[in-house]
């Protein structure tokens, strides 16, 4: 068992071997704001049950979550309304790319689970409900600061309106969810509260800190049950690097979930709470050395929970 002196250490050296990778992946260029962002940034830190938490690189430097704030939603959604939400988002992984408007069709507009790009549009369009999306978003906000324990978490307007611009696979998405009746909202408001809550902006600190509900060493924000906790943590273990899924679980086997601005939400349940943030992803959407680095964490630390702790 390694000691959190151990742990201070091997996160500085992760930190130094991830920084002298010559291979860092390509930054998201689909979305222009996204793409001005460096890809030699790399920070991490990690949260522990008896509340300590230790950090290494660009750790206090917001970044844009994008999809790691499909677990907002998710949660949100979860907590009000349950297995309802299951009536309009499956929950099995996905072998098609994250923004696959051609599984929406076959799936005659039932996503295949809530963290490809169509899912998430319909949690976010049940989390609008019958409110306003500034309303809406100020609860995903609040959700948020209240799980981090910090006020200092907001949306960047620009990396929204940057999206709604570009994301033209995001509007065909809600048009054919539209089509099939999955989006009760007009695409419009649905979209504009998806490129908002997508362009909210964390530090790995602020995310880490987020994360420790779902690791069951903080008390629960909002609704979420340890039910519900439980279900997200097998969502992301499941889906949660889309079609690179199997390959992250294998690797690193530590249910995560990532984002196009580079950044991955790792929850050990039981025992940590990690953020890593590496801008360049591989060819799935992943942070290529976000995974990496989680991965040399868990092989030092044997964190993996396929890890039986024998021999
Ligand atoms: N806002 C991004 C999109 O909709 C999120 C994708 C991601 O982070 O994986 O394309």
């Amino acid at each position: 068992m390694k000691t959190t002196v151990d742990l201070e250490q091997t996160l500085l050296d992760i930190c130094a071997d991830m920084t002298a990778c010559e291979d860092k992946g390509v930054v998201a260029n689909y979305i222009p704001e996204l793409a001005k962002v460096s890809p030699d940034r790399f920070g991490m830190s990690v949260c522990l049950a008896d509340g300590q938490q230790f950090s290494a690189g660009d750790a206090a430097t917001r970044f844009s979550v994008q999809s790691v704030s499909k677990v907002f939603t998710l949660a949100i959604a979860l907590g009000r309304y349950g297995d309802g939400l299951w009536r309009r988002v499956g929950r099995e992984p996905s072998t098609h790319d994250f923004n696959s408007v051609q599984e929406l069709e076959v799936r005659r507009g039932i996503p295949p689970n809530p963290f490809v790009n169509a899912g998430a549009i319909v949690t976010t369009d049940m989390v609008l409900a019958d409110s306003t999306p500034a309303e809406t978003l100020g609860e995903i906000l609040r959700f948020i600061r209240q799980a981090a324990s910090d006020e200092d978490i907001l949306i960047d307007p620009a990396v929204a309106a940057s999206e709604k611009l570009s994301g033209h696979k995001n509007w065909a998405l809600a048009h054919f969810l539209k089509s099939f009746q999955n989006l009760k909202h007009p695409c419009e408001r649905t979209l504009g509260v998806y490129f908002h809550h997508c362009a909210i902006e964390m530090t790995c600190e602020q995310l880490a800190r987020f994360g420790r509900f779902l690791a069951g060493f903080s008390k629960s924000p909002n609704l979420v049950s340890r039910e519900n906790i439980r279900s997200i943590n097998a969502l992301m273990m499941t889906c949660g690097h889309y079609n690179g899924s199997g390959e992250f679980a294998y690797r690193v086997g530590i249910p995560a979930k990532s984002g196009v601005g580079g950044g991955i939400l790792a929850i050990l349940p039981g025992k940590a709470s990690i953020a890593v943030w590496a801008p360049g992803l591989n060819k799935q959407g992943n942070s290529l050395l976000g995974t990496k680095a989680l991965e040399a964490l868990s092989r030092s630390l044997d964190w993996s929970v396929f890890d039986s702790g024998g021999q």
